[in-house]
């Protein structure tokens, strides 16, 4: 059997690992061996990006959405969910709010709503970039056509983030509607990166159904798809969707996996997601510390943020709010980082 230790040096130094050692490396670590693979991942940060952390503001810009994803509070068969959609002038000033506190990337996320068709959003991101032409705008908003992407990337939006959820067609098909497909997300996928996105794909860690050698399959396909950016974060049930009964994914799984994608693709974008810090006590700062370099704190308008609800429980005032960003900044400078004013673009090829 192989020594965990030296898996987790041949992933340091060779940034790949086989199928059956990584599988070997996640059932078979111990807790001390969590902390060399941090000090690792660490390493390889720095060498990047030093102590940097970034910031996104996140504008949570709909809760109206057309799919029905079996783990999502925002699905559309949940009749108690709030519904509301913003304005081009409430995203604006939601940016206007966001400049000032030092961010220089605003994050457009929200449920698939028709509302925003290509003329509509083309208009939102062509206005922020004319404001605010030091900022790089990301969109969160789901699958579209190939079409769609290429418009939204000439109006100017820099990158997009589709998680892909699974890298396993069939556990795909255990989250989703039949009405859903596992290859039109991935190929929404490559699309936004052929297009000249930077991309981001990523999973929930810990979903109903999910086995190790899912998570493999994942970490397989992000290492060839080689994106800039790569989102994961616990699964967390909500009371009003098919998984209410289930249980919460592992926030030191989710650490461990974050690590390790640091290592397979050392030069990308990693945030330390809100469901992290919601699923565990000072779960961001123990993200920074096990490699991601990225945090997305709340923009949204504080009147809509109780109804953005994808699970329960989910963060949105204290240090996750945008105006709260001094206490973010001291508490990522106690781990000995610093948050920076900055684009933060991938370093990523
Ligand atoms: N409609 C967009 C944005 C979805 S919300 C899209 O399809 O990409 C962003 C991410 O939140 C999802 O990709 C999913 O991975 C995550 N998410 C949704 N429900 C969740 C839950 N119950 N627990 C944890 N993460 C969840």
């Amino acid at each position: 059997m192989k020594n965990i230790k030296n898996l987790i040096e041949k992933l340091y130094f060779q940034s790949n690992l086989t199928d059956d050692e990584l599988i070997i490396l996640l059932t078979q670590r111990k807790s001390d061996d969590s902390e060399y693979l941090y000090e690792l991942a660490r390493k390889r940060q720095a060498e990047h990006y030093g102590n940097k952390v970034f910031i996104r503001g996140l504008v949570e810009t709909s809760s109206y959405c057309k799919n029905d994803c079996f783990y999502c509070g925002l699905r559309r068969s949940n009749k108690c969910a709030q519904r509301y959609r913003l304005s081009k002038e409430q995203i604006l000033s939601c940016c206007d709010e966001g400049h000032p506190l030092g961010f220089r990337t605003f994050v457009l996320q929200g449920g698939e709503d028709t509302f925003y068709t290509d003329n509509v959003l083309c208009d939102i991101i062509s206005s922020i970039k004319n404001k605010y032409s030091d900022c790089a705008v990301t969109l969160s908003l789901g699958e579209r056509s190939f079409e769609s992407y290429k418009k939204l990337f000439e109006a100017g939006a820099d990158r997009y983030l589709l998680r892909h959820e699974t890298a396993s067609p069939e556990h795909y098909s255990k989250l989703h509607p039949g009405e859903m497909s596992y290859n039109n997300r991935m190929e929404c996928i490559k699309n936004l990166k052929s297009i000249g996105f930077q991309t981001g794909c990523g999973f929930m860690v810990g979903t109903p159904f999910q086995t190790m050698e899912n998570i493999v399959r994942d970490l397989r396909f992000i290492k060839t798809f080689a994106p800039h950016m790569v989102g994961i974060g616990p699964f967390i049930a909500h009371h009003d969707t098919p998984f209410k009964d289930e249980r919460q994914g592992s926030s030191e799984l989710t650490l461990f996996l974050i690590a390790v994608i640091r290592l397979l693709l050392p030069a990308i974008l990693l945030p330390a997601t809100t469901a992290l810090g919601t699923a565990s006590k000072d779960g961001r700062e123990k993200g920074v510390l096990a490699g991601a370099n990225v945090l997305m704190p709340n923009l949204s308008p504080k009147d809509v943020r109780d109804k953005y609800l994808l699970y329960d429980n989910k963060l949105n005032s204290g240090e996750e709010a945008a105006e709260n960003i001094r206490r973010l900044k001291q508490s990522i400078k106690d781990i000995g980082y610093e948050i920076v004013t900055d684009r933060g673009d991938s370093k990523a090829e």
